[in-house]
């Protein structure tokens, strides 16, 4: 069953949702964000079930807002742009680093990707590991670990995206990329590039600078 049409009472849907979140992706469409898919993956994701009950005044804005363990789900432009980003087709392999509340794995998913994610919070990553199984969604794999290795067995992927800010780019991400891959990652300490890295061969990179973001950190080992 698809979460749009799961109707157990905890996990609602209803027409007021459906009409919040409308007003919000015009939003997101204001502020620039053009891919159809990406548009049409924000509407079907039911932002306000990823965070605590009681926030639905804040599902639909268009900001970010704190989760569990000190983290935030991402500004839903964010999540739009980054994904825009991408560049997915369907059936792509693509790594997420960060997983959080698991909105933006949401949104992989209904663009139809393979989507490999990982968590390094324990308390975070057993939660949404709990609400993938209620709500249906299925990554191919969703582990607890250090984003900075990525998944070397999983490897190559056609997109890898980084849902914190990283203080440089880690290597083995880019060794993990497919030739013609993408690496969506905001670069930087206090704020962030946002940057995006394509594969172009063996050896060979094309950097893209994207704009300026705030993120919280990527940080290594596990607490
Ligand atoms: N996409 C998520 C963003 C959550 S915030 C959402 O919209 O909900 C960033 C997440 O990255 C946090 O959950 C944080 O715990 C996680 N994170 C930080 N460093 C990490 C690392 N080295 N490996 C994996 N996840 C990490």
């Amino acid at each position: 069953m698809l979460p749009s049409q799961c109707n157990s009472n905890l996990l609602k849907d209803t027409l007021k949702h459906k009409g919040l979140r409308n007003k919000l992706i015009e939003e997101v469409i204001s502020k620039g964000i053009k891919d159809p898919l990406v548009i049409d993956a924000m509407r079907k994701v039911p932002r306000h079930l990823f965070m605590d009950s009681g926030f639905l005044e804040h599902a639909y804005q268009d900001k970010a807002f704190p989760i569990a363990a000190g983290q935030t789900i991402s500004q839903p432009y964010t999540v739009a742009f980054q994904t825009e980003l991408l560049q997915l087709k369907p059936r792509d392999k693509v790594l997420e680093i960060g997983t959080g509340s698991g909105y933006q794995t949401a949104i992989l998913l209904e663009l139809k990707a393979q989507v490999y994610t990982i968590e390094r919070q324990l308390e975070l990553f057993k939660k949404t590991r709990l609400f993938f199984d209620k709500m249906g969604y299925r990554p191919k794999k969703f582990i607890f670990g250090d984003g900075y290795k990525g998944m070397p067995d999983e490897a190559p992927f056609d997109g890898i995206i980084v849902t914190a800010g990283a203080p440089e780019v880690p290597k083995a991400l880019l060794q993990q990329l497919a030739i013609g891959g993408r690496l969506v990652i905001p670069v930087g300490v206090e704020d962030q590039e946002m940057m995006r890295i394509t594969r172009i061969s063996e050896t060979e990179f094309k950097r893209e600078q994207l704009g300026t973001f705030r993120f919280v950190p990527l940080l290594e080992d596990k607490n």
